[in-house]
């Protein structure tokens, strides 16, 4: 796919604001008197190359969209059942992190990380165990983990990073699974004991994808040599076997506000590609499914609001008041569907909404049975507390198009 044909209406967009900064005053003086609280101008996240690959490493505090994750703590990251899917059990997959810190000490650096498992089938699982209020032990197929640390910590130079390909990391990382580059590599092949994995399910497909014969060479350059280094790397360029990965995008975050304007004659955005392939075709046959008038009410106000940066896979709220955006309004919690913080039991907030959009960048198809989500919004801890663990669990809310679709 041609991403620069995806950036052009931004750039185009952006070119435009530059135009006419002026302008922007009457949108930063925009008062929610009038308007419903919901209009609130908020931070939007939009996919892009990265101009260098280095720059999504985990020493730049990158927020990105697929590819693997950048481990804030690169030593203890989740494992065992926190890595899997709790539907089918097998390894989940990185979607997208947002580096979010706070004014807290602790939360100098502050990362959320989204994975989740790649089948619909399990999502659609998942949909009941959501809806279950407050289990003991949900089983998820969707899974987002909070890290944070201090300014001194033993992983980052407390200096600000010089912004080029020669800055490293403080502190070594875990060393990770050869295949999917995404959770603790401790489980060794036992033919040549130096390929690693994080699952019996990726040695299998990394053997059958060419494991077979490197092994072999393997065992030949080195016979006697047994695992490789004491678990630790700090190589930053990690080799990945598997090609499922999602592909790996920069996340860049823009001002809603420099958006809130009547594009309406602009036929630059109402003919990007996204409003076309992903949202126009599916849109007509979408709305025609929807049985009550809510639902499209909801997809009417939905397309408004997101008309006017129709690229934008994230909605950034914390520290808002602004509410996330339901496309539909059957699936959408209440209050009482959100739990507590799992770690100091205070009250979540709505962090950030992952919009459809990004399953187009990803390059999923719109079958059947693609994966699809109508939203997904992520609450995290309003305190944004310190736990013992380096990974804390939060929470996220996936709205389908169709929820009362089972398998
Ligand atoms: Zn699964
Ligand atoms: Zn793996
Ligand atoms: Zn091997
Ligand atoms: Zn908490």
């Amino acid at each position: 796919m041609d991403t620069d044909a995806i950036r052009d209406p931004v750039d185009k967009l952006k070119a435009i604001q530059n135009d006419d900064v002026e302008d922007q005053d009457e949108y930063d003086d925009f008062d929610d008197d009038d308007e419903e609280e919901e209009h609130e101008p908020i931070t939007l996240g939009f996919i892009d190359k990265p101009k260098n690959q280095w720059s999504l490493c985990r020493q730049f505090f990158p927020s990105k969209a697929g590819g693997v994750p950048a481990w804030l703590d690169p030593l203890n990251i989740p494992s065992g059942k926190s890595s899997a899917c709790d539907i089918c059990g097998e390894p989940l997959q990185f979607l997208l992190q947002v580096y979010a810190p706070t004014e807290k000490e602790t939360a100098f650096h502050r990362m959320l990380l989204v994975f989740m498992c790649p089948s619909m089938k399990c999502l659609l699982r998942d949909q009941h165990e959501q809806w279950k209020r407050h289990p003991e032990n949900p089983s998820r197929s969707v899974k987002v983990f909070r890290c944070q640390l201090p300014l001194v910590n033993p992983f980052y130079s407390p200096e600000c990073p010089q912004y080029n390909d020669s800055h490293k990391p403080a502190g070594s990382g875990a060393a990770l699974c050869d295949w999917c580059g995404t959770w603790k590599g401790d489980k060794f092949c036992s033919s040549c004991r130096q390929a690693r994995y994080c699952s019996e399910k990726h040695q299998v497909m990394s053997w059958r994808s060419g494991h077979k014969i490197a092994c072999q060479q393997m065992k030949i350059s080195s016979p006697v040599s047994g695992p490789k280094k004491n678990g630790t790397t700090s190589l930053e360029s990690q080799k990945v076997g598997s090609k499922t990965l999602w592909p790996e995008f920069e996340i860049t975050i823009e001002d809603e506000s420099e958006y809130n304007r009547d594009i309406s004659e602009e036929n630059t955005l109402a003919n990007s590609l996204i409003s076309r392939n992903r949202t126009d075709d599916t849109m007509n046959s979408l709305l025609d499914s929807f049985k009550g008038d809510d639902d499209k009410k909801s997809w009417a106000s939905f397309q408004e609001r997101i008309a006017n940066a129709p690229e934008q896979v994230l909605r950034y709220y914390r520290n808002t008041n602004a509410k996330p955006i339901w496309p539909v309004s059957s699936g959408r919690p209440s209050n009482a569907d959100i739990p507590r913080c799992s770690s100091c039991s205070g009250p979540m907030c709505c962090e950030f909404q992952i919009l459809p959009q990004l399953l187009y960048y990803f390059g999923i198809d719109n079958e059947v049975d693609s994966l699809d989500w109508a939203s997904m919004v992520v609450y995290a801890c309003e305190a944004s507390c310190d736990t013992t663990l380096p990974y804390t669990r939060e929470f996220a809310w996936v709205q389908l198009y169709s929820p009362s679709t089972t398998i």
